[in-house]
């Protein structure tokens, strides 16, 4: 009886957004190069994710619902050498524990797959279906078992902000990946997946704010830094524009923040912020990922190195522009 129980799966199914991060996170790790996300409602209703990777073999697809069966870790140890996102094995039995969930997919190109449909914990169909090398899962009427939880939800809005969130943290980290979200009949982003983070930016934040960027490259013995900063004129009045990403992962650090700020000290009015998207390469070892894999936060070995690196870079781009 490994079948995941309700009270588990609140550790990681929070609201929607959590519910399309994991899906989202499983078909990265299956290699897919488009994902496609669909949500109703803000996602309360349904949410539909569909990728092109690998797919699941028949014969796991059940295994694929039940708790810790796939878990990676052997000790806590491991923690600090995880290379995929998902570790833990308890995404897809959480999300049907507290959803009606249809999964369908297909790991070859035969045109042949499978169709597993779980509904709050139970086991409610199987059957071969055709379908297209890749993953498709359906997520219906999320918390209709867990009332007490469904009315923590906040307005469609809301829910919906940290879905798009998400989503674009997702395709600002992974330009190399087509991704689309829609909500109802309104497509909310659709990014090309050729590589080009300029694109991305633009389809996120529109093709002004993208001609308005500058793009930067720098690398000392440590770290090697690229991406786009924006010109002094065009600023913001919020802090959200700041995206950082470190090996390839969306990261949050204050001090990163902080020197990036820094940097337009001189040219920015108060209470006004840039938008930059920058990439940082450095070894793993000097990044201290946070042991909470749900967390953003990050803490650097090196960052009386790493933070005026990143302040000076940005600061001499801006000044060849300005001056
Ligand atoms: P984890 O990602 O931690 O292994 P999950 O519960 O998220 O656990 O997923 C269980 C397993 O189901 C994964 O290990 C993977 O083998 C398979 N799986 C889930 N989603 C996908 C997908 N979109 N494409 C291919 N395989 C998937
Ligand atoms: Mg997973």
């Amino acid at each position: 009886e490994h079948i995941a129980n309700q009270i588990a799966a609140g550790e990681v199914v929070e609201r929607p957004a959590s519910v399309v991060k994991e899906l989202v996170e499983n078909s990265i790790d299956a290699g897919a190069t488009r994902i496609d996300v669909h949500v109703e409602e803000g996602g309360l209703e349904g949410i539909r994710v569909t990728d092109n990777g690998a797919g699941i073999e028949p014969d796991d697809l059940q295994t694929a619902f039940y708790r810790h069966a796939t878990s990676k870790i052997g000790s806590s140890r491991d923690l600090f050498h995880i290379t995929s996102l998902g570790f833990r094995g308890e995404a897809l039995p959480s999300i049907a524990a507290v959803a009606k969930v249809q999964l369908t997919t297909s790991s070859g190109d035969d045109g042949l797959g499978r169709r597993i449909r779980v509904e709050g914990g139970k086991l409610v169909a199987e059957e071969d279906t055709p379908a297209p090398r890749g993953t498709d899962i359906q997520v219906k009427e999320l918390f209709f078992n867990t009332p007490a939880r469904l009315k923590y939800m906040k307005t469609i809005q809301t829910e919906l902000g940290h879905v798009s969130d998400y989503m674009y943290r997702i395709a600002l980290s992974h330009p190399e990946i087509a991704i689309t979200l829609r909500h109802n009949e309104n497509q909310l982003l659709k990014t090309l997946g050729n590589g080009d983070l300029l694109q991305v930016i633009a389809a996120i934040y529109g093709t002004q704010a993208a001609k308005a960027m500058l793009p930067i490259r720098a690398e000392n013995l440590d770290f090697e830094l690229a991406g786009f900063v924006s010109l002094p004129e065009w600023t913001r009045s919020n802090r959200n524009g700041v995206s950082t990403i470190v090996n390839g992962r969306y990261i949050r650090n204050y001090g990163l923040n902080q020197a990036i700020q820094r940097a337009y000290h001189t040219l920015l009015p108060i209470n006004r912020y840039p938008l930059a998207v920058l990439e940082i390469k450095m070894h793993p070892s000097l990044v201290d990922v946070n042991v909470h894999p749900a967390k953003l936060e990050v803490r650097f070995s090196k960052e009386q190195e790493l933070f005026p690196f990143v302040e000076e870079s940005i600061h001499r781009v801006l000044r060849q522009e300005v001056l």
